[in-house]
């Protein structure tokens, strides 16, 4: 089966997924993406998701908070403001700060700013996504 090579880095952390994989499943501001090997040259901005990668038969699903993706024939690369394989999911903190983002938007007080309580909650439904996890 042929493979194309998914990197991907955060400034913090540096690298955090490199592989040979068959497919990715991504969303960026334009919708969802479907990359193969051999893709047409590309550049987007990704949003914040659960990444669906896969590799042989299988699946696994990598955390993206948004950031930029370019795409080659040979290969993606990723960099992301934050990203997490599953095992690197804190989740009573991810929970927590869904919890924090509802309550934030339930005000509906002039204060709150919406934009970042809904980034903050998509951020955190995604991470539980990827964990695998119901929702609070
Ligand atoms: P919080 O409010 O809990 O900080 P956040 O969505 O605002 O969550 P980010 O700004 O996306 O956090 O990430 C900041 C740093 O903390 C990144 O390095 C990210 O990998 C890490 N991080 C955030 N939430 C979690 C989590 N639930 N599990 C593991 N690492 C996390």
């Amino acid at each position: 089966m042929a493979t194309i090579l998914l990197e991907v880095a955060t400034p913090d952390k540096g690298e955090v997924y490199a592989k040979d994989i068959n497919m990715l499943i991504t969303r960026s501001i334009c919708g969802e993406l479907g990359i193969l090997p051999k893709h047409a040259n590309l550049l987007t901005e990704l949003i914040p998701h659960a990444m669906r990668i896969k590799e042989g038969s299988g699946e696994v699903k990598l955390f993206i908070s948004g950031g930029f993706m370019e795409v080659t024939p040979e290969k993606i690369t990723i960099l992301a403001d934050a990203a997490e394989v599953p095992d690197d999911i804190d989740v009573d903190r991810a929970r927590a700060a869904y919890k924090r983002a509802e309550e934030r938007l339930a005000k509906k007080d002039s204060d709150i700013d919406i934009d970042r309580a809904e980034a903050a909650l998509a951020r955190a439904k995604a991470r539980l996504l990827v964990k695998g996890v119901p929702m609070p």
